[in-house]
This record gives structure tokens, sequence and C-alpha cells, in this order.
């Protein structure tokens, strides 16, 4: 019997697996441009690391960690988010003390969360994102955002709204939590049993609660906005008035507060309609964190960063129409050996092609020349060349242009030039007699 594949997890393939190959590049083109440099931590770390690092009172470390003991007996996690990683990177590589700072890093790679699969909604799937450690700026807050809705606009997701809110600096959220505990008390005894250890553990994950009923006392539930400090207000003022200056567009919810429990401050999230009325809800989301990385054993600094689902801006971009043409990866060359003395000369052939830069497929299957066509075609190919017995005998090779259908022979020597030329390649150095044909 076939064995299947794990629950929650999906195969990408073909073109979707070129889509993620377009969104990622294209990601870390942008991260470039705003200087943050690529890090690769592992996909497993300590789980005490997400345990401190992303707090014991998520829905992540609760339910979802995939954990387990390695066969020395220690109790490792495949990382459910990357911020907990790279701030263990930081600290470990005394990044902080041996760079400009804010040291600023993007990642992209799979997580792991043992959440119940749905649309949209896997137990693998793949986050991108930033992180710029060192710096407690509201400058650097908004240096993220605007990463981040340059990303959605050169993807031509315009259909995005930026939604942010501050849930304040310690003191307020102190506060906060305190007014939320008094108010909750009251109706403990009618809530869900996750929202009775959300209670105990951290209060403000209440809010995040999914149970209709418990949404209704939610709703009546105080506002973080009455409990900020001066100073956390005039931080979130600044912030907001950076964005107006920079033009992003935003709306402030005060009701938002992120799932991690690491987030202090500005906190922000990008939501996605698409044209056709889909709503993504939350296709990527972060903030500012002032305690994490003392928290992980590094030094007193603070850091803001966001993180995309890239599987979800995939499904975006297929339910808009906004993937660019030929994600399907089309050939420009097919070689077809005409039997098996041919094999050889072909295969020098493909080499030759491909080693002067050109996407070239080689027919390994002995078939009937018109089935040669077939595939040629199939595969998007621009140009077929052919090599049957006399071209061995004579050194020579048959090039096709697969639109025009004319064909010429040429010595193997030449194939190269004459099918840059043929292209319309900017590479003829008269060496071909092309244009002097012409
Ligand atoms: P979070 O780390 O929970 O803030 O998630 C960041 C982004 O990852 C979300 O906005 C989604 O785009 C994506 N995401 C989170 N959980 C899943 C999941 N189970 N399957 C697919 N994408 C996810």
């Amino acid at each position: 019997m076939a064995v299947n594949i794990v629950k929650g997890t999906r195969d990408i393939i073909g073109e979707e697996a070129n889509a993620f190959n377009y969104i990622e590049n294209l990601l870390k083109q942008i991260c470039e441009l705003f200087a943050y440099n690529e890090v690769k931590p592992p996909v497993m770390e300590y789980s005490e690391l997400f345990v401190r690092g992303v707090g014991e009172a998520s829905d992540v470390v609760r339910k979802e960690m995939y954990t387990f003991l390695d066969k020395g007996d220690r109790s490792v996690t495949l990382r459910p988010e990357f911020t907990a990683g790279i701030m263990r990177l930081i600290i470990q590589n005394k990044l902080l003390a041996t760079s400009e700072l804010p040291v600023k890093s993007y990642y992209v790679g799979p997580v792991f969360r043992y959440e119940r699969p749905q649309l949209g909604r896997y137990r693998q799937f793949t986050q991108f994102g930033v992180e710029a450690v060192g710096n407690d700026s509201p400058e650097i807050d908004v240096e993220t955002i605007v990463l981040a809705y340059t990303i959605l606009s050169s993807l031509n997701l315009d259909n995005v709204s930026v939604v942010i809110n501050t849930i304040g600096d310690d003191e307020s959220r102190l506060n906060y939590k305190n007014a939320l505990k008094a108010y909750f008390a009251k109706y403990l005894d009618q809530m869900c049993p996750d929202c009775h250890t959300r209670y105990e553990l951290n209060p403000l994950r209440i809010l995040d609660c999914k149970v209709p009923d418990d949404q209704k006392i939610v709703a009546g539930a105080p506002k973080m906005k009455d409990y900020l400090s001066d100073a956390a207000k005039e931080r979130f003022n600044k912030v907001l008035s950076l964005l107006d200056a920079l033009e992003i567009p935003y709306v402030v919810d005060d009701t938002l507060v992120r799932g991690l429990d690491y987030y202090s401050e500005t906190v922000y999230e990008f939501h996605y309609v698409s044209s056709n009325g889909n709503d993504y809800g939350a296709i990527g989301g972060g903030g500012h964190y002032g305690k994490l990385v003392k928290e992980l054993g590094g030094p007193d600094v603070a850091g803001v960063g966001f993180s995309f689902g890239v599987d979800r801006l995939y499904s975006v971009l297929k339910d808009d129409g906004l993937l660019p043409e030929g994600l399907d990866n089309p050939i420009e060359i097919y070689v077809m050996p005409l039997g098996e003395a041919s094999k050889s000369l072909a295969m020098q052939a493909a080499s030759t092609l491909r080693l002067s830069g050109y996407r070239v497929d080689f027919c390994f299957e002995d078939v009937k020349l018109g089935n040669m066509f077939k595939r040629a075609e199939r595969k998007g190919a621009r140009f077929a060349v052919i090599i049957g017995e006399n071209e061995v005998n004579n050194n020579e090779v048959i090039i096709k242009n697969l639109t025009s259908t004319e064909q010429i022979t040429v010595p193997f020597d030449k194939l190269v030039s004459k099918i840059c030329c043929e292209m319309g390649d900017e590479c003829c150095d008269g060496e071909c007699q092309c244009h002097k044909e012409s």
C-alpha cells in the first residue's frame, strides 16, 4: 500500500512551486533594497526557546508545537515561527556587539504548527519575514511597515489594508491586564476552558478567543487605548505621523493584539480582500518587541519584525489573477536525437546550449518525430535542434524555428551563434555570418 502525505501538509509542485520561487525572489530583492540580510536558522531548536520566546500563554506553545525528545533525550521543537530562533541566532553569534544597530535580517522557510487543517491553514507552511533588532525608535517600526507595504505593492496586491494598533509599554499593559482580569473575573464561569488558562497565564490572550459566546463577552471588555501611558501614546502618534508623511494608508483597530506573547507597543497586520470578495483576513503581521531579546539571554534591546505566509500570498495572487505569465517555466530549445547513434552528439548540443544560458530539454524517449514536436510545443520551446544519422556523419545540426517552421542545417560549432541570432539576442559577434547573410 502506498504511503500518504502527513495530514495537514501538502506537496507544492509545477506552476505553484515556480510561483513560490517568484514570490520569494521578489521578497528577497526588496529586503535587500532595504539593506536586510538573509539569515538561515535551523528548522529545530530546543523547545525551551519557544516556550520562553513565544510565551507559554500563546496557543502556538500550548497546543500547536511539534515537540519531541531526540535520541539524547533533549526536547526539541520544529520551529512554529521564526522570531525566537532569530533572536537566539543573533544572541549566540554576538551580532549585536559586532554589527551596526539595528541588525536587520530577513528569512524564508518552513514552519510547523499542529493546527486543525482547513483551507489556507496547514501544519507545515512557509513564512517569510524580517526582524530589525537593537533599535527602539518609532522610525524602525515604520521602516518595517513600509518594507512590507512595498512588498505587497510590488506583488500588485492593491486591496491590502494596513491595520495597526499599540499595546503600549510595560506599564500600560500591566494596567490593562489588571483591568481585563477584573472584567473577565465576572464572566469566567461562562467562558471556555481555554479562556480559564488564558486568564491565569495572560488575560490579553482571551481577546483572541474564537468561541462565539466568549466573543460576545470580549466585545464588552475594557479597551487598550484607555490604559495607555502618555509615553506609549506619544510613541504611537509618532508612528502614525511617520506613516502619514510616507503616505502609507492605514486603519487603527484598537482590538488588534496579535497572538504571540512577546509583542509590545506597535502591532500591525495586513488584511486582504480579493477582487472577487474573498476575505483572506491577515496575510501577514508583526510588531515591536521590547523584552524578547533580554528574556532569551541577550542584552536589553528592542526589536521589530513581521512575517507573511507565503502559501497565503500565493493563494491571494492566484485568486486575483496577479501571477505573471510564464510560471510554467517554458523551455527555449528542445533537442531531438533521432536514433541511438545520434544521442551522444545531441547531448553535446544540449550541453553547449545550456552553458550558453539557454533553457534546454532533451528527448530521452525513443518516440516518433511527430511526437517529439508535440512534446516541444507542450514545453513551450521556440526551437528544435534535430540530430539524425546524416547530421552525425557531417558533424552538423538542424535548427528548426517552431513558430515559422523554417529550418536550417549548420555545422555543429555554429550551433550556439546561429541560435543566438535566431533568438534575436544581442550576442552576435559576426562569427555566425547571419548578419552578413541578411
Ligand atoms: P503569525 O506568525 O501567526 O503571526 O502568522 C503570520 C502569517 O503566517 C499569517 O498572517 C498567515 O499568512 C501565515 N500563517 C499562519 N498560520 C498558518 C497556517 N497554519 N497555514 C498557512 N499559513 C499560516
